[in-house]
């Protein structure tokens, strides 16, 4: 008789957003008047870059030519894709990263849920809480993260890092030593960053202590101030401790497109197995690649074109999260993030709880944000506004807010 892999009963149901959806469509159906604007989930708006869409349209023409015709890709994906990916996001910053240590896949999200594979499950993960449930939950899928205490909204086994205004909103080395380390940087849900220097002690402790970074680097394109890491191995002997996790999602509008890499340095090795040839081991038997036109579509983001409309994009979402950060302010809020991420994280006022602010909000204002809790409970207390709607309904939000 079957039996199925017991650690998916140990997860609490995922209520968050499924509960926002709820209490949004009970309010319309209430209040069929009244327009209701969304700053609450993490998707973008904008339209793909015109030359993201002409590489596309070429692409597709060649897959109906017998000449230009592709079948499958190669494993870690094709040359030309990572040829850009290691001239543009690394050789131009001084970080060499050869061409196989590149992983071309179909996102952060499945990197960033199946990267645990190649550990042990007796490693030990930390987390920043507040933090992007796919790390927490894809852990407790495989069997590292304990049981699950209802009353503390925490795995037994995990090592949590609160993130909190005491903390400047940043991780602090923890007193247990993790084994496996999840860092974001931009990060989601708080919009905050680290600095260079803040970011090499993460790597040194890495270092000494033998354990392994897993950065999600999801946000960089948003980082607008100088001094903070575009990538890791910005850092002195990262390519020794730190996997990255990036995506086309953000930067260039691919959240449905599907595009991403994760790149493993051949130098990350434990005992004398290097983290790669794991990797590539385990991306060749589960994964058979990411599409030919996708991936002409994300070279096309590192052309001049790509990267000027692609630029003016996150330049159009950073302009409202400029306006949210400004106008909160302006109306007596306490905001953080909004600089290095498009995300705007405010405390919640008169010490309402994150669920009583969603509710206020939606009543008063009939705006619709993301609870804090629902990343962590050191979110509690906090909010999270993103920056991804269009301008005319970020003003239109933030004009409403005001008058609460
Ligand atoms: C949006 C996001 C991603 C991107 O995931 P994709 O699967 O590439 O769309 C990864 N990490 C974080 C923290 C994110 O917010």
């Amino acid at each position: 008789m079957f039996k199925i892999n017991n650690n998916y009963l140990k997860l609490p149901g995922s209520y968050l957003f499924s509960t926002i959806g709820k209490k949004v469509a009970g309010f319309k159906a209430e209040h069929p008047d009244k327009k209701v604007i969304s700053l609450g989930i993490g998707d973008v708006t904008q339209p793909l870059a015109p030359a993201v869409i002409s590489a596309l349209h070429k692409a597709v023409d060649e897959m109906g030519a017998a000449e230009t015709f592709k079948g499958y890709a190669p494993e870690l994906g094709y040359e030309f894709l990572r040829k850009a990916i290691a001239e543009n996001d690394y050789k131009s910053r001084g970080v060499e990263i050869a061409l196989d240590e590149i992983f071309v896949s179909d996102g952060a999200k499945s990197d960033s849920g199946n990267i645990g594979d190649i550990f042990s499950v007796d490693n030990k993960i930390a987390v920043c809480d507040p933090v992007y449930p796919v790390y927490v939950d894809a852990n407790a899928m495989e069997g590292r993260t304990g049981i699950y205490q209802k009353e503390f909204e925490k795995w037994s086994n995990v090592i949590y890092m609160p993130c909190t205004a005491e903390t400047d909103f940043a991780p602090e080395l923890p007193e247990e030593e993790p084994d496996m380390i999840y860092l974001c940087f931009p990060n989601n849900p708080t919009g905050s960053t680290v600095k260079k220097a803040e970011l090499q002690k993460w790597v040194d402790y890495a270092l000494k202590t033998g354990a392994v970074i897993i950065y999600d680097a999801a946000y960089e394109a948003y980082i607008s101030e100088e001094d903070v890491p575009h990538s890791i191995y910005e850092c002195e002997g990262a390519k020794g401790c730190a996997i990255e996790i990036r995506s086309f999602s953000k930067n260039a509008g691919f959240t449905g497109t599907r595009l991403g890499f994760t790149v493993i340095p051949k130098e990350l090795k434990s005992g004398d197995v290097s983290l790669n040839s794991l990797w590539a081991r385990r991306h060749g038997t589960k994964f058979n690649g990411a599409p030919y036109i996708i991936q002409r579509a994300g070279e096309a983001v590192y052309s001049e074109e790509g990267r000027k409309q692609t630029k003016e994009q996150v330049a159009y979402y950073m302009n409202n999260a400029k306006i949210i950060r400004e106008e909160l302010k302006a109306a007596g809020y306490t905001v953080s993030g909004g600089i290095n991420a498009p995300y705007i994280w405010l405390k919640t006022p008169d010490n309402m709880t994150s669920w009583e602010f969603f509710d206020c909000l939606l009543e008063k204002a009939n705006v619709v944000g993301t609870p804090g809790s629902g990343f962590g409970p050191s979110g509690e207390g906090y909010f999270r506004l993103t920056a991804f709607g269009t301008y005319e309904n970020t003003i239109e939000a933030m004009e409403r807010i005001k008058r609460i």
